[in-house]
């Protein structure tokens, strides 16, 4: 490895830049969680600590027509950081500094290292508020979260990791060093390259620098859990709470397959019998939140709710919080499991659960969906018993299936995982050409070597 010629160049021009280059190093670096990925080896990871010794490296990158992986925490759900045979991995786990809080415009600058409940934390210690907050918020990265757009638990009220971006400063494919914007709240100066590059998951700029968008810190939640005895009352009563024009802060659903393994794994007395189960809290002011629930109760026992029970306290809701976010990892103690990701319009929720059912029927594979039933964003999580040499094949058919029903039913093949490199066949079908020529487009012009994450969402 002395001899290779990348190594050699980092080494010789960035000798403080930190360079694994053993092969049981990188090979950390070979997947995300998209764990069941065949993903290549890196030839080299580096972990700067300076947007200098990013743009240091994307040259010499370029120079070698080396491709460049970067990556955050590797928690994706979608391959995006997954490592490539012969490319470069930008690793950014030490950049993760948060360089200021800034309290009198609510705006906090990080780079792109810093995990998300870090941050979240040292704005609480000031009365501020983050509110991104996907599932894995205890061990994701700011920079993957802009890379996927991420969404979480409280998108419903708070929106995606874009609405709460004022500007980044991003390293193109060339070494430049642009920024996309400022502090300023309103700014329509020329094209908003700030949402252009989240959730390209790397392929057009390498993010070294945010400028987020905090919230004075909202009063603790009042959480209710609404038991039914059938998904489509469940379904029902997603689709009743937004016609009915609430906006609690969580919408989450699980079915019966999770809440009984939540329930295994966390041991919180859920009702097992339910065949769903949402959470929904309120973070509204005062009685502001008792009679959000109240109404929030009321559409649930319209659409068939077999029980309501709020949580007893803040440390119940937490629990219940948390083992709603540890879904997965309860499933993942049956099996090997591969997570989806659909969305649909919320008033189709009903109908995407039923096709999700008859789905797990047709093809003979347990299935437990939870979700962001809020945003319509629903995790179908496909459990096999490990070593089932059928999985594979399975998989691709219900993912062909469960596309094609999100599809039909106006949705997306992915509410906040991104196309990533497990996905791309369908981007085409989702968009249409004429919009993903548009894209090669802008892919070509902001990187015409396409060393910048290639392979991935296009
Ligand atoms: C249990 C579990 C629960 C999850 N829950 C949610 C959820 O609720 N909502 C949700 O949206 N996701 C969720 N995820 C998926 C994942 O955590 C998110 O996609 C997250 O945003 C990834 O962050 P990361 O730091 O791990 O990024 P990585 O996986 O390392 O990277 C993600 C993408 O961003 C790109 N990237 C990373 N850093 C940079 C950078 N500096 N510049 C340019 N591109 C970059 C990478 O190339 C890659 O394409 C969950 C995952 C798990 C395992």
């Amino acid at each position: 490895m002395a001899s290779d010629p990348l190594v050699s160049a980092i080494r010789a021009r960035i000798p403080a830049v930190r360079l694994l280059t053993e092969p049981i190093d990188r090979e950390g670096y070979r997947l995300d969680e998209t764990s069941y990925l065949r993903a290549g080896l890196p030839r080299a990871v580096a972990l700067p600590t300076t947007t200098q010794e990013v743009v240091e490296l994307v040259r010499i990158a370029a120079e070698l027509r080396v491709p460049i992986v970067p990556r955050g925490a590797g928690t994706g759900l979608s391959g995006g950081a997954a490592g490539i045979d012969g490319a470069l991995t930008i690793a950014f786990t030490a950049m993760d500094r948060i360089i200021e809080i800034d309290r009198e415009n609510l705006v906090a600058v990080v780079q792109p290292g810093v995990i998300n409940a870090h941050l979240k934390e040292a704005v609480a210690a000031q009365g501020l508020f983050y509110p991104p907050d996907p599932a894995s918020f205890e061990t994701c990265s700011i920079g993957g979260n802009l890379g996927t757009n991420a969404g979480g638990l409280c998108c419903v009220k708070y929106g995606q990791t874009r609405d709460s971006v004022l500007s980044l400063e991003v390293v193109m494919a060339d070494g430049t060093i642009i920024r996309t914007g400022g502090r300023n709240l309103k700014d329509v100066a020329g094209y908003s390259l700030t949402h252009l590059f989240i959730g390209s998951q790397g392929t057009l700029a390498i993010t070294t620098e945010a400028t987020l968008k905090l919230r004075p810190a909202p009063p603790p939640r009042l959480t209710m859990l609404a038991f039914f005895a059938t998904l489509e009352s469940a379904g029902a009563a997603v689709a009743g709470l937004a016609a009915a024009g609430l906006s609690p802060v969580t919408l989450e659903l699980l079915d019966q397959f999770p809440i009984a393994a939540a329930d295994d794994m966390n041991d919180l007395g859920l009702d097992r019998t339910a065949a769903a189960m949402l959470m929904i809290e309120s973070d509204m002011p005062g009685v502001a939140a008792t009679a959000e629930l109240e109404m929030a109760e009321a559409v649930c026992r319209t659409a068939g709710a077999t029980d309501c029970v709020r949580a007893a306290d803040t440390q119940e809701a937490d629990w219940l919080r948390q083992a709603r976010r540890a879904a997965h990892y309860a499933l993942e103690r049956l099996g090997e499991v591969r997570m989806e990701d659909v969305g649909v319009p919320r008033s189709r929720v009903p109908e995407m659960l039923r096709a999700i059912e008859s789905i797990a029927a047709r093809h003979d594979v347990r299935i437990g969906t939870f979700g962001h039933a809020g945003d319509g964003n629903l995790h179908p999580d496909l459990v096999f018993e490990r070593g089932d040499p059928t999985a594979e094949a399975k998989t691709e058919a219900v993912k062909k299936d469960l596309y094609r029903a999100a599809l039909d039913l106006g949705g997306t093949v992915t509410g906040e995982h991104g196309i990533g490199s497990t996905r791309r066949e369908w981007l085409e079908i989702q968009r249409g050409p004429d919009a993903v020529r548009v894209m090669r487009a802008i892919k070509a012009a902001l990187d015409p070597l396409g060393i910048l994450n290639p392979g991935r969402v296009l």
